[in-house]
């Protein structure tokens, strides 16, 4: 955090342009390069009282640093940006004003992103814009997938349309194009005036970086060095995933600036219900349709799984309801090794028609139940 102007000329937030000018020459005499030689710590006392004394002694912009503090230097005290600022802030404050709905010291905002948001992007040769900070990691990008339960349980490939900003063509990601001419903020010297009259420091210009030179701005990125492309992207799918597991991409969100890195791809997976297969962690549970006759006496019976099919042993006198295992059948586990288990329910089905000699057969097996079926019914 800088010091508050203020403090450093030590005046009160009401002083007069007069007390300030006193307050300021009294201290700048004081800490002087020129009578503390070789003192950094002087060095450093003058250059906060030269950048105070700058601001404080103009109306305009003590009058936007009274408003948005350390925030109006960020702006370079431009009126328009304020505006912005302002606006942004009015509505960040509205109730319904998205995420955190406050703005500041609440928490939750991000200033770098909104200066980033409002500032950088707004084509203007500012000091404070990115590329003046150097080399920036690209932004991570989010995207959606949906996949089938078979998918989750086999992993996929697809092959997604994302809209990502990619470093320009036509300038190399620089934001510049053809050849350097005199910077427009240090008037091509390189260095930027603090403070007034005799007394004054100079800083390297942040906008050429203190080169008094900078080239053209890119007009097909507008100097973001920057562009948004869709482009094809082909993603693995592990086996495993759920909803809202997320795939990570390195290096496939945005490029980055000046050379920074670029960010990375996010992809959430969500997956579709399956009408006959229901899925609790890795555990799969599909119901298993059997006769009365394969209930009653066993049977071998094929079965469909998500790796192929597979022979079952259904024992004699499997209930209705009763669930096989099958070990390993599941979901493999995203993490880790291992896979949950296939549970097959079985589901005892009665002839839909019967013949007059189902009918009978069906007969023949009331006396093969011994006593009161529900005698264990008791509420
Ligand atoms: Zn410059
Ligand atoms: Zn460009």
């Amino acid at each position: 955090m800088a010091e508050d102007y203020y403090r450093v000329l030590g005046v009160a937030r009401t002083a007069s342009q007069d007390e300030i000018k006193k307050a300021y020459r009294k201290l700048a005499r004081k800490h002087h390069p020129d009578v503390n030689q070789g003192n950094k710590a002087a060095e450093e006392k003058f250059k906060q009282l030269s950048a105070a004394f700058e601001v404080l002694s103009d109306p305009k912009k003590r009058a936007l640093y009274d408003e948005f503090g350390e925030d109006a230097a960020k702006m370079g005290f431009d009126p328009k940006k304020a505006d912005a600022y302002r606006a942004y802030r009015d509505q960040a404050s509205r109730p319904s004003g998205g995420p955190g709905g406050g703005f500041g010291s609440e928490g939750g905002f991000d200033f770098g992103d909104i200066f980033g948001d409002i500032f950088n992007r707004a084509g203007d040769s500012g000091p404070f814009r990115a590329r003046a900070e150097g080399p920036t990691r690209g932004e991570d990008l989010h995207s959606r997938v949906r996949v089938s339960l078979r998918e989750a349980v086999t992993g996929t490939e697809r092959t997604l349309a994302i809209d990502r900003p990619e470093e320009c063509k036509k300038c190399h990601g620089t934001g510049h194009v053809g050849k350097p001419k005199a910077c427009p903020t240090c008037g091509g010297t390189g260095r930027l005036k603090q403070g007034r009259g005799p007394l004054s420091l100079s800083t390297p210009c942040p906008n050429c970086g203190g080169t008094g030179k900078v080239a053209p701005v890119c007009d097909v990125c507008g100097g973001e060095g920057v562009v948004e492309n869709t482009v094809r992207v082909t993603v693995k799918i592990p086996p495993g995933v759920q909803n809202g597991s997320q795939v990570r991409l390195p290096g496939q969100g945005a490029a980055g600036t000046l050379g920074g890195p670029p960010g990375d791809l996010y992809l959430e997976t969500e997956v579709e219900p399956h009408p006959l297969v229901r899925r609790d962690g890795d555990d799969l549970t599909m119901e298993l349709p059997v006769t009365i006759p394969e209930a009653m006496s066993g049977a071998e019976v094929r079965v469909p799984t998500f790796s192929g099919d597979v022979t079952v042993s259904v024992p004699a006198g499997s209930q209705a309801g009763r669930k096989l295992r099958l070990k390993g059948q599941g979901v493999p586990a995203l993490k880790g090794n291992g896979r949950g288990d296939l549970y097959l329910e079985l589901k005892v089905l009665v002839p839909e028609r019967p013949s007059a000699e189902a009918k009978a057969a069906a007969e023949a097996l009331r006396p093969a139940y011994r006593g009161d079926v529900r005698s264990a019914l008791r509420l």
